[in-house]
């Protein structure tokens, strides 16, 4: 019997099957054999749970190279089973009908409660849930980007002067040359290494304003892997939306 696992990455479905050797010794290999199918060679005693941590993180990778059985974009339903990214992982959300007038969301365990009034249908559901789970976003980005744009400012030396949350459709972030920051609040979907390197690009242009050899040392100074990082950004990018 085989056994498989499925992975949800924004909007994008894994589906893999997991080989079992006896001869292998650490190391978890992903391969995509064929569009859409994915096999994960593990050493035979490797938990389930370490398996589909190890998809998950290879998710971007995984798109790339055409793994996803179902491609982005299709229509959230703000249904139980859906998921959303936070901080790279797919947080899975449960959907409580209630009678009350408010959209609530809570967030523990790696989980969404989303309690939805009964009263909503259609397009008006949408729209209500979609701006709960905004906000709810734009909360966390405020409480959680300061202390790592501290940590990447001391390592630059520089000061920013202000850190703002704000919907930029086109861009992760961006940054005055008076320090102020403004960062788009989908970033928090991003792993925390990629949000890392947003914030670094950010605030390397306050030594530096344009995209010059010298401004990459900058960023090369906080991020020593950032071409590798940009990249991943590119990839699991288009998979970072609600
Ligand atoms: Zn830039």
């Amino acid at each position: 019997m085989t056994e498989h696992g499925e992975v949800a990455f924004g909007n994008a479905r894994i589906r893999y099957s997991v080989v079992r050797s006896p001869r292998r010794h650490k190391t978890i290999e992903v391969t995509v054999e064929q569009p859409g199918l994915v096999t994960v060679a593990v050493p035979e005693g490797t938990a389930s749970e370490r398996i589909e941590a190890t998809v998950q993180r290879r998710a971007g990778w995984i798109v790339r190279h055409d793994g996803a059985t179902t491609t982005p974009p299709s229509p959230r339903r703000f249904v139980s089973g859906e998921s959303l990214p936070y901080f790279g992982r797919s947080v899975r959300m449960f959907v409580h009908p209630v009678d009350g007038g408010d959209v609530r969301i809570r967030f523990h365990h790696w989980q969404f409660d989303v309690d939805v009034p009964r009263s909503l249908v259609g397009e008006q559901r949408y729209d209500v849930i979609r701006s709960a789970f905004e906000r709810w976003y734009r909360v966390r980005a405020q409480d959680r980007l300061p202390a790592r744009v501290d940590r990447v400012a001391r390592l630059l030396g520089v000061n920013p002067t202000a850190i703002l949350v704000r919907d930029q459709r086109q861009r992760w972030a961006s940054c005055s040359p008076s320090g102020t920051l403004r960062f788009n609040w989908r970033a928090l979907m991003a792993p925390p290494a990629l949000l890392d390197y947003v914030v670094a690009h950010e605030l390397a242009h306050l030594r530096v304003r344009a995209h010059t050899t010298e401004y990459w040392a900058a960023v090369a100074q906080a991020i020593p892997d950032y071409r590798q990082r940009r990249e991943r950004l590119r990839d699991v990018g288009p998979l970072l939306v609600i």
